[in-house]
């Protein structure tokens, strides 16, 4: 129908770029000699590392490790995961110091939370869960409704597709323990009404526990605005903490006090180095810390804060929408008329980050993508899923990589 340039896509990028207050900052990602990457659409999944990251860590080697040693835990280390935890919640989350750590992986921390929250709410017997949810919400949602008896409650979708509030008001009743849900959905990138469903929720008088995974470091969000109870999320998505980063968790202020999570280790306690018994939580958000901080693993998260403090989140969001609106006017000229849906919504407003789109093809095309250094990801059953991390993502790298998939799919349909 048309070639690389039709529907002068290729110059509205180039246009968008010239005029991209955020262009700028794509000079801090790290770009080693030798890269074979084209088009990176699994920003949403691994952050690039930062340029500056590098620094950091061969500064933490030879410094704080190599130089100061044991000293370290004394020097700041212990700090390290409210200290990294309250700058998450003041640069992304919306949330006052003293209700955010950072800790564990979030398969990890959905545990904790949750079995903290459910044990909140005694004599409840139901857990709400999205049955689109990522996997790990859903089997460790199952696994603690099998520990303790429960069941679990699937929120039926609303037209589109989403998570919407009337289908979570219409399951919520006296039995409800907590409501389970993502921000952000990991395939369809449909955005879920925070306040809203967590206002249900308290009505009912249930908690809720979000999952921020896909919005944190995108979407802005205002945790403590939206009176939220309790949440969690990954690092190493759009706050580039490197692979295996650990989450972060946050208790609003008034439940810290409240809850008990259930892995009691000794760097919760109210003073680690007393070596003494009986167990006694700390008074404060430590309490939900369990063991001995991953200092190296929690460095790199700083310099992408550093990044998005400079960028500011309203910019990163207006980049976002632009990116993704990019895709689904591409989608429009390009890919409809080879039979492939848009499997996330076309409201701006109501769509996280990325953009999937839908077609029997895409298992292999996504193979052929990937041998050319064009990034995206595969998502059973048949989703492209393209994620863009707008302070490293260019309008011109998304035209290079909508290109090669229009090209790998022509192939593919022979
Ligand atoms: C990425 C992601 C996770 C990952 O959990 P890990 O324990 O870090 O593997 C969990 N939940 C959601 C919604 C995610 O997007």
């Amino acid at each position: 129908m048309t070639g690389t340039n039709g529907h002068g896509f290729g110059e509205r990028a180039a246009e968008a770029d010239r005029t991209d207050p955020l262009a700028e900052h794509r000079a801090a990602f790290l770009d080693p000699p030798g890269g074979d990457v084209v088009a990176y659409f699994d920003g949403n999944s691994l952050g690039r590392p930062l340029a500056a990251t590098r620094e950091r860590l061969a500064h933490l080697v030879e410094g704080a490790w190599g130089t100061r040693l044991i000293r370290s835990w004394d020097e700041g280390w212990l700090a390290e995961p409210t200290r990294l935890g309250d700058r998450i919640g003041r640069a992304v989350l919306g949330a006052a110091a003293g209700q955010t750590v950072v800790g564990d992986s979030t398969s990890v921390l959905l545990y904790k939370w949750l079995r903290a929250a459910v044990a909140a709410r005694p004599g409840r017997t139901t857990i709400v869960v999205d049955p689109a949810d990522f996997p790990t919400d859903r089997f460790v949602a199952e696994g603690v409704a099998r520990e303790l008896g429960l069941r679990l409650v699937p929120v039926g979708a609303g037209d589109d597709g989403a998570v919407a509030l009337d289908g979570v008001a219409a399951v919520l009743d006296q039995d409800s323990a907590v409501v389970l849900l993502s921000h952000v959905a990991f395939r369809s990138a449909q955005v879920a009404d925070v306040a809203g469903i967590t206002a249900a929720a308290h009505r009912a008088g249930a908690l809720t526990l979000w999952d921020l995974s896909h919005s944190a470091g995108v979407v802005p969000l205002q945790l403590d605005r939206w009176g939220v109870d309790l949440a969690v999320g990954c690092t190493y998505k759009y706050l580039n903490g490197g692979p295996g980063a650990p989450a972060f968790g946050y208790v609003r202020h008034d439940l810290v006090d409240a809850l008990r999570q259930p892995i009691e280790g000794w760097m919760g306690t109210a003073d680690p180095f007393a070596m003494g018994e009986p167990y006694s939580p700390a008074a404060d958000i430590r309490r939900f810390v369990s063991g001995t901080p991953p200092i190296i693993a929690m460095a790199a998260t700083e310099d992408m804060l550093d990044v998005i403090e400079r960028a500011g989140l309203p910019a990163i969001r207006r980049k976002s929408e632009a990116l993704t609106a990019f895709v689904v006017d591409y989608f429009d000229a390009e890919f409809a008329p080879l039979g492939v849906r848009l499997a996330s919504p076309r409201d701006a407003a109501r769509r996280g980050g990325h953009v999937t789109l839908d077609h029997p093809a895409f298992r292999q095309v996504v193979a052929a993508l990937w041998r050319r250094g064009v990034i995206p990801d595969f998502r059973p059953p048949d989703g492209l899923r393209i994620g863009l991390s707008p302070l490293s993502t260019s309008f011109a790298e998304l035209h290079t990589g909508l290109t090669a998939v229009r090209e790998e799919l022509v192939a593919a349909l022979g």
